[in-house]
């Protein structure tokens, strides 16, 4: 039997405990964590993504702001909206919704943020930081696979893994965190030639990519462990991987939903930077005023 890695479920595990251990911490510190979400232009996918996020901090307690900009801001007023969120002590991690605009420099964004509420995790410094043994804020997505992979009791030490995709949020921090689990680790992309070949060799498949079916079930070694990073819209408007899934399950071991897999560990990882962040920010404070009574 071919497990189904539910992230849906493992995420509200995972939510469960944040809310708990935020009521803990919010008494204790008297503050909440506290989010920001910068979102610019009117992209339909990035409103659903920017809500979600939005519900989710509510759900857990955690103060949240959004802030909209029109598609055609310039560059100038972006990065000082970043800047004067980066000097509220009650906000302690923002979050650029990507995609921007074309005229937006993506990179120059995220490196305007301060790398302590940097909570995508892809901030130059953070990203850095997953090169050493004490990592910062680890991008949301990556660490939710890792997490996910835990929860089921796959173990990656040792394993042959296969990453597909290469980019600078998904692909490349994955193949990073997989490194630092001792997996030795092959990265695909593009302009990757005979990508089955590479595929065929998977013990732990992470396939980020963006194109419906790419994997093929067939390409997928037996008892192997799949996770589908991939989320494509159909004209018919059904959502789906990048996996071929019901092929890719007749061999796998086990293999993420699309949706439902991969996606909510994404936001879970989100909530659980921006209560590290609070707790990193607000450690100074915390441990003065306890010093004091003390
Ligand atoms: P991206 O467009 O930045 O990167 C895509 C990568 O795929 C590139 O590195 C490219 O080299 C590689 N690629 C393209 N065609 C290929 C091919 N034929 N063979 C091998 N590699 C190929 O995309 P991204 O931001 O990394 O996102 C990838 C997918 O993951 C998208 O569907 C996105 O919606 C999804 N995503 C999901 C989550 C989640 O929480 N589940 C989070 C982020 C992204």
């Amino acid at each position: 039997m071919t497990v189904r890695m539910e992230g849906k479920v493992v995420a509200e595990r995972i939510m469960e405990d944040l809310r708990r251990r935020a009521r803990e911490e919010a008494e204790r510190r008297n503050s909440v964590p506290g989010l920001a979400v910068i979102l610019v232009g009117e992209d339909a996918a990035s409103r659903i993504y920017v809500d979600r996020k939005r519900r989710s901090c509510d759900a857990l307690g955690f103060y949240s702001e959004e802030h909209r900009l029109p598609a055609d801001v310039s560059e100038e007023a972006l990065l000082e909206k970043i800047v004067q969120l980066n000097t509220r002590p009650e906000i302690h991690g923002v979050l650029v919704q990507f995609p921007l605009p074309p005229h937006l420099d993506r990179m120059k964004a995220v490196s305007a943020l301060s790398p302590q509420k940097d909570v995508d995790g892809i901030h130059p410094v953070n990203l850095g930081k997953l090169l050493t043994r004490d990592p910062g804020l680890l991008p949301c997505t990556p660490a939710g696979v890792m997490r996910l992979l835990g929860f089921y009791g796959f173990p990656v030490h040792g394993k042959h893994a296969v990453v597909v995709g290469r980019s600078l949020i998904v692909g490349r921090p994955m193949a990073q965190l997989l490194l630092k689990s001792n997996a030795t680790v092959t990265v695909c992309h593009r302009h990757t030639v005979n990508l089955a070949h590479y595929v065929r060799q998977a013990d732990i498949l992470v396939v980020a990519v963006g194109k419906p079916g790419l994997i093929r079930g067939e390409w997928v070694k037996e008892g192997a462990v799949v996770v589908d990073v991939g989320i494509n819209r159909l004209e018919n408007g059904r959502i789906t991987g990048d996996v071929q899934y019901e092929e890719a399950m007749k061999r796998a071991k086990a293999i993420t939903p699309v949706p439902g897999g991969v996606g909510p560990m994404t936001i879970a990882m989100l909530m659980v930077n921006t209560f590290q962040a609070y707790l990193d920010q607000t450690r100074a404070a915390f441990e003065a005023s306890g010093a004091k009574k003390g």
